[in-house]
């Protein structure tokens, strides 16, 4: 046995020791901590099942005593495989934590990570608040994961993204030592702002054990719409148009032409009737319902001057058939091949046609099936590109054309993602993104906070290249179908 084994089992055996009762080391719970929403699979050497926070300090004071990785892990949907334990190791799985209490008066709510991010927003209804952030995954993703992440969604464009809700986290550094940044007060200005380091940082600096949300008051109604345009830069107008004209749409969506023809072959239904396919925009108005009418009379106005035709709901019933379109596009877009290459990149709001334009240019050059679609009005786009991993020429154009896209990004003055992070798949062109002296800063902040690469080690800085691996062959929980409305898919 080598040293290393020797010292794994020593770990292990001490791990037992102090807090037995919620370590697993059987195949199933080991094979299931193996792999996310990207689906591919390394096997960690146990899993830690937390029920109170200190004990996440022990798993981590122990992880550093004897150098093992820890992956922490939410729901596990991550789509870039941040919770994948890519160095073995320790998972630790905070989904237990979960409590929620809603703090009417203070307008906030404190959550153990473990909450699924719905259930804060169930939570807060009751109270008339909300909490606005709105990951398509919310039925099931984590609060601990949406705060690694940064996460974002649908009424990003109104109400801002993760970062913009959270007051403090409290959690442990990567040494076992318990930390607080930041208070549940509305502002801090009181020394370095490691809250908003840690937010976005994908669990490579600190594990979260509770955050403290800041809410707002819950918005009382909701208008829909759903209106085709005759080109792309007609409807990617939108979300500067609609600021001119003071409409703060909660929802902006768009959907390429190819992607509407995509979702119309795989539900047979035309979205609008008689009309052939054009690229769509879904666009909601939230607040009370005075003030959705004085904006709706705008939006139509504009909607008539703009689009070649248009369609409103006032009730959820109706709106779930506007939503069909959108809800339909990654679904329909499995269909098309076995794999995908599920970007979320991001550009200034003016750059998203030549964004568009780019992916248009690169389907008819690399004879690809590639969809554009998503959170127009942030310039937070998805491009999706399917491919048949089997087929080696059709997988290197996907590549090579993966890498056009993302220099375009790059020189468009993007971000390679908005809301997804980078994990393990976006590593391959991180480096794109920074200059030596901006990288050196990232690896210096990491290797300062966790100089022992006890936490998510192998995430965001080494080169993975996802399309090399074999993905296992399982279906999220997720992915079963249900009577309810899937989650929409990015
Ligand atoms: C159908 C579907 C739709 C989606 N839609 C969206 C969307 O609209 N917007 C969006 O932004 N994302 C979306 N996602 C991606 C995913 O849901 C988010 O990235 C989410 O934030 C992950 O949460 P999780 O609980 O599943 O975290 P996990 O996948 O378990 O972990 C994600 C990362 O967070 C870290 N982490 C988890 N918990 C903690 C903690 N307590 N402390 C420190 N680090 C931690 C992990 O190490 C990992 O790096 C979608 C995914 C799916 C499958």
């Amino acid at each position: 046995m080598s040293t290393n084994q020797e010292n794994n089992l020593l770990a292990l055996d001490n791990l037992k020791k102090n807090l037995g009762g919620i370590v697993r080391v059987d195949d199933q719970s080991l094979h299931d901590a193996s792999f996310d929403g990207l689906k591919v699979s390394f096997s960690p050497q146990a899993v830690i099942c937390p029920q109170q926070a200190t004990q996440v300090g022990e798993v981590l004071r122990l992880a550093n005593e004897y150098r093992i990785p820890v992956t922490t892990k939410g729901a596990g949907s991550s789509l870039t495989g941040g919770a994948t334990p890519i160095k073995g190791g320790w998972v630790l799985d905070v989904s237990q934590l979960n409590k929620i209490e809603i703090d009417a008066d203070n307008m906030n709510a404190r959550c153990g990570p473990g909450a699924v991010v719905g259930d804060i927003q169930e939570q807060s209804a009751k109270l008339n608040l909300f909490y606005p952030p709105d990951p398509s995954s919310k039925k099931f993703c984590t609060i601990g994961g949406n705060i690694a992440c940064n996460a974002g969604g649908l009424r990003c464009v109104k109400y801002g993204v993760t970062r913009d809700y959270v007051l403090s986290l409290s959690g442990y550094l990567p040494t076992g030592e318990a930390v607080q940044w930041g208070r549940a007060t509305r502002k801090f200005a009181t020394g370095y702002n490691i809250r908003d380091l840690w937010i976005g940082s994908e669990g490579t600096l600190g594990v979260v054990t509770e955050a403290v949300l800041r809410l707002v008051g819950k918005p009382v109604a909701q208008k829909t719409f759903l209106a085709a345009f005759s080109n792309d830069s007609s409807a990617l107008r939108a979300p500067i148009e609609l600021a001119r004209l003071g409409i703060r749409p909660s929802i902006l969506e768009f959907l390429d032409k190819w992607t509407v023809e995509c979702v119309q072959s795989f539900t047979g239904k035309e979205v609008f009737s008689g009309l052939s396919p054009h690229p769509v925009l879904l666009i909601e108005l939230d607040g009370d319902p005075s003030s959705i009418e004085a904006e709706s009379v705008y939006l139509q106005k504009w909607l008539e001057e703009s689009s070649i035709c248009y369609l409103s709901a006032d009730s959820n019933e109706a709106a779930e058939e506007l939503w069909e379109v959108r809800r339909q596009g990654s679904p329909a877009m499995k269909k098309l091949a076995n794999t995908k290459l599920n970007e979320d990149v991001v550009v200034p709001l003016k750059e998203q046609i030549n964004l568009v334009e780019c992916v248009h240019d690169l389907r008819s050059e690399f004879n690809l099936k590639i969809g554009v679609f998503g959170h127009c009005g942030d310039g937070n786009l998805h491009v999706n590109f399917m491919y048949n991993h089997e087929d080696q020429d059709e997988s290197s154009r996907a590549v090579e054309a993966l890498t056009r896209l993302m220099r375009k990004v790059h020189d468009l003055g993007g971000a390679i993602s908005g809301e997804h992070g980078i994990g393990l798949a976006k590593t391959p062109f991180v480096r794109m993104q920074f200059n030596e002296a901006e990288w050196k800063t990232m690896q210096a902040i990491k290797k300062t906070l966790d100089p022992n690469e006890i936490l998510n080690p192998g995430k965001i800085f080494d080169i993975f290249n996802p399309w090399d691996q074999k993905k296992i062959n399982t279906i999220l929980p997720w992915e079963h179908s249900h009577d309810e409305p899937k989650p929409v898919e990015t």
